[in-house]
């Protein structure tokens, strides 16, 4: 993608002040889904970042993470993996709980969803300040896939989010605000 594309898509992102709660300012990426012209430009983008690294899953966190997520595990030929919030996920599961930018949150996925033999990236919208990816990331890693890669949209660098996920992982981002 070129500069230009990169700035077309994060132009769509709608600014709303205080939501959920005052003093957050959120990022709204739905200006940028309901664009069919963004969608291609997101879909090329995040499908130019993994092509080439071997990807048997994506693993996608709700809600935002599943449409981005979906596009790209369709794109790389990989499987779709769920993480959601707690009693959502009908099988058996492992669960963690994390602090986030605005109050406290759990997370599930399925106990089957990965196998050693998967390479996996691990897809969300936003990066804010990354207690919601590194609890993804960890529920991920108990089940001991070959490699992990992380991958948002869009990430919030004043909150420093990536110095939260391990140093070890490769981060990517479409574009930062
Ligand atoms: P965090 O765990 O703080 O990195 O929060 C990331 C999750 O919360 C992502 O799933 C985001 O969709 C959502 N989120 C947190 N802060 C914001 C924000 N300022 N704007 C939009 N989404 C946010």
């Amino acid at each position: 993608m070129t500069q230009e594309q990169i700035n077309q898509l994060k132009g769509l992102v709608r600014n709303v002040p205080d939501f959920p709660v005052p003093g957050v300012q959120f990022k709204d990426l739905t200006t940028l889904f309901k664009n069919a012209a963004a969608m291609r430009l997101l879909e090329q983008g995040l499908v130019e970042l993994y092509r080439d690294k071997a990807i048997t899953k994506v693993v996608g966190i709700e809600s935002r993470g599943f449409i981005g997520g979906g596009v790209l595990a369709v794109r790389l030929g990989a499987g779709f993996v769920p993480v959601r919030k707690p009693g959502k996920l009908p099988a058996e599961t492992v669960k963690m709980s994390y602090a986030k930018e605005y109050g406290k949150d759990t997370i599930e996925i399925h106990k089957d969803a990965i196998t050693p033999d998967d390479v996996v990236v691990i897809h969300d919208d936003l990066l804010a300040t990354g207690g919601t990816m590194l609890a993804a990331y960890q529920l991920v890693q108990s089940m001991k896939p070959k490699k992990v890669y992380i991958n948002f949209i869009c990430g919030l660098t004043f909150l420093n989010g990536r110095d939260v996920l391990p140093k070890d992982v490769e981060v990517t981002t479409l574009f930062d605000f």
